[in-house]
């Protein structure tokens, strides 16, 4: 199906938002952690923004910056999930869900589904054990690394080449497995390519990548390769598109370039292979001192913010160029939710 009678572009839009727009990465919780402070961030800031894209889901990752490692990933990380539930409780337009069914209920009191996620597994150290405890407090997806070492394994760098070639460690093997068993979903975004091999070749359920860019066009180790995409593709996973990575040079990071991006995994892949994951972070970049700004550009990268994606009030005109690129309605659906929907239901 496509557009019906008498609808215009704006109209459209609204329909297909009407189910909430799914973003699998965003680094939400250190925000709130930083500014422990200033309650309510996250109803005055996010929430408004939230609302003005139509976005349902939400993945917010615990990420630890290197400032805390070593001696305070485990505090940092259980402090930023103590401020998730602090901030979700001043209002009730969110919840922190643990199940599909969860989402599914929290969509329909039209509430804004939150899902723990974990970019780099510093928290855990090298102990399993706290794997269990932060899938208590609720988390359900998890990359190994970031783009450093940690216990479990390395990062892919801001390169065409040069990641360490080391796969997973033991830790990292026995987290891999453990993730599976007990329903965290394995999240291949950031790890380096012979650890993407070690988790394809540990597990045996479907693998995402919730924020990730395709080498084809931004040729980094960071993001992933066509063959990678394919590894994916077979197992019925999903890769979440990333709006910050989508070319080395700042006039082509547009939204029509992002859409390529789409358009290359699906046709890789199908339909049925491709989400958001858009890694909005402008707003939380800018806030950084000009030091650290000029360390992530030395140790990482310049990320290209797109001028017209780069928060999620833009999310409309995301969907707006996917009906101008000639997306039907069933596929932008897909892109926008139902690929992650069905992931969570798989899986959680
Ligand atoms: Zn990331």
């Amino acid at each position: 199906m496509s557009k019906l009678p008498n609808e215009s572009i704006d109209e459209r839009i609204k329909r297909l938002h009407s189910n909430g727009v799914i973003d699998l990465h965003f680094d939400l919780p250190m925000d709130l952690y930083e500014k422990r402070n200033r309650p309510d961030v996250l109803g005055s800031h996010y929430l408004p923004e939230f609302e003005a894209g139509d976005i349902g889901v939400v993945g917010a990752a615990i990420y630890i910056e290197d400032r805390y490692m070593p001696e305070l990933g485990l505090r940092v990380g259980l402090d930023q999930i103590a401020r998730l539930y602090a901030e979700v409780e001043k209002t009730d337009r969110f919840a922190i869900c643990k199940t599909y069914q969860e989402i599914v209920n929290a969509r329909a009191a039209g509430k804004i589904a939150i899902l723990i996620t974990m970019e780099g597994v510093e928290p855990l150290g090298d102990d399993l054990n706290l794997l269990r405890v932060f899938y208590e407090l609720g988390l359900r997806a998890a990359c190994l690394t970031h783009a450093r070492r940690n216990a479990a394994g390395s990062g892919g760098i801001f390169a065409a080449s040069g990641s360490p070639r080391d796969g997973l460690t033991a830790f990292g093997r026995d987290l891999v497995r453990e993730c599976e068993r007990i329903g965290v979903i394995l999240d291949l975004a950031h790890i380096n390519p012979r650890g993407f091999e070690d988790i394809i070749g540990l597990t045996s359920k479907p693998l995402i990548v919730s924020h990730t860019n395709v080498r084809k066009f931004y040729d980094i180790e960071r993001n992933i390769s066509d063959e990678q995409i394919k590894a994916v593709g077979q197992r019925g996973g999903v890769v979440g598109v990333n709006a910050i990575l989508v070319s080395a040079d700042a006039k082509k990071s547009t939204i029509d370039h992002y859409v390529d991006h789409i358009e290359h995994v699906i046709g890789l892949i199908g339909i049925d292979g491709v989400g958001i994951g858009f890694d909005f972070c402008e707003y939380l970049f800018h806030q950084l001192p000009k030091e650290i700004i000029e360390e992530i550009a030395s140790k990482l990268t310049t990320p290209h913010f797109i001028p017209d994606l780069t928060n999620h009030t833009h999310a409309r005109n995301l969907t707006r160029k996917l009906i101008e690129r000639g997306f039907d309605d069933d596929e932008i659906e897909k892109i926008l939710f139902r690929n992650w929907m069905r992931i969570f239901e798989k899986l959680l």
